[in-house]
């Protein structure tokens, strides 16, 4: 089958690689109908190590379930399903509270050797505790929206959850990417009353307040911190969604939380430390947020998909082949594409 790999910064290349199988009992085989290109996917795209092997790429999908193991048991031959981009085997601990993403059999798909999606099919370990079949065809119109419950939306609402987005509060999401427009959607339907998202590309600020924002700050620094403090009557956001995992967004994020207020954090942070401790001490703000328990979060964000009450699929405003990954991988990374689904 074919597959996308990344052998270094920049370099990423669709190859033939040998057929996914039944390694576990717990496993499933997926075939892939529908993935994308992640933001967290530019990161390795811009600095990644070259490496001899290569890295096996993409952890969003949604496809059909070809074959299953032994002790399969929920999910069966002929699911539609969408795959969250963490393993998770359902039973554990952690499981049972709602927090996947820190399974003890935890594992991300297309990192650390793991298989990727932006292939034609992959394995699924533990795939009734990874997997969410589905009520619908493969090639259901709502497929664009279903596919970002394997990470973008599931990752904006937990922006909005940990940060505490409630009727009635302020709120800015840090960053316009892909993420960044769910934390907006996430908001909205949380019941946000005023929301400012912070980014500087017209496409996605037109998208930005079709999705519910009401304000946009597109300085960068102390002078959109000054911004926010002017369009928050000098009293700074109840809840901030760091959608970005920089430095200056991190300090950006929270200078710009009122004093009792929280910080939602889901880009993936490019630094071992935080900036702005004494500033989030003094102002009592919560910081918190980390890989987002997406799984979790399908079974309340699925109605509002399967009803029309949200759109996060229009974040996609792209669609290849597998052929086309590596010049979509490079058209995100220059900005050209606020995501790219790959059909392959
Ligand atoms: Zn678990």
């Amino acid at each position: 089958m074919r597959a996308t790999v990344m052998y270094s910064a920049g370099d990423v290349r669709i190859e033939d690689v040998p057929d996914p199988s039944i390694v576990d009992p717990t496993d499933a085989i997926l075939r892939v109908t529908r993935a994308c290109i992640c933001g967290s996917d530019l990161w390795p795209y811009a600095s990644m190590e070259p490496s001899e092997t290569g890295q096996s790429m993409g952890h969003e999908a949604i496809g059909v379930v070809e074959e299953t193991g032994a002790d399969v048991r929920t999910v069966k031959r002929g699911d539609v399903a969408v795959m969250p981009f963490a393993i998770s085997d359902g039973t554990c601990e952690f499981c049972r509270e709602g927090l996947q993403t820190a399974c003890v059999h935890v594992g991300f798909f297309g990192n650390n050797g793991m298989n990727g999606a932006q292939a034609e099919a992959l394995r699924i370990p533990y795939a009734d505790g990874t997997l969410y079949p589905l009520p619908v065809g493969e090639d259901d119109a709502l497929m664009p929206s279903l596919l970002t419950l394997s990470d973008v939306m599931g990752t904006g609402h937990h922006a909005a959850a940990v940060a505490k987005v409630g009727p009635g509060k302020s709120v800015a999401v840090v960053g316009d990417g892909a993420v960044g427009l769910c934390a907006v959607i996430a908001s909205k339907r949380l019941g946000a009353e005023q929301i400012i998202i912070m980014g500087r590309h017209d496409d996605r600020i037109t998208l930005a307040r079709e999705f519910g924002a009401t304000d946009v700050v597109s300085e960068r620094g102390d002078e959109a911190v000054e911004h926010v403090r002017e369009l928050t009557g000098g009293f700074d956001v109840h809840a901030v969604l760091e959608c970005v995992g920089l430095e200056q967004s991190t300090l950006t994020a929270i200078s710009i939380a009122r004093p009792g207020g929280a910080v939602g954090r889901v880009g993936v942070p490019q630094d071992e430390t935080m900036p702005a401790s004494q500033l989030a001490f003094y102002n009592n703000v919560t910081v918190g947020g980390g890989p987002a328990p997406v799984r979790a979060y399908i079974e309340e964000l699925l109605p509002d998909v399967l009803e029309g009450r949200i759109e996060p699929g229009k974040v996609f405003d792209s669609v290849v082949g597998l052929d086309g990954v590596p010049d979509g991988y490079r058209a995100m990374a220059d900005r050209e594409s606020i995501k790219v689904m790959v059909r392959p």
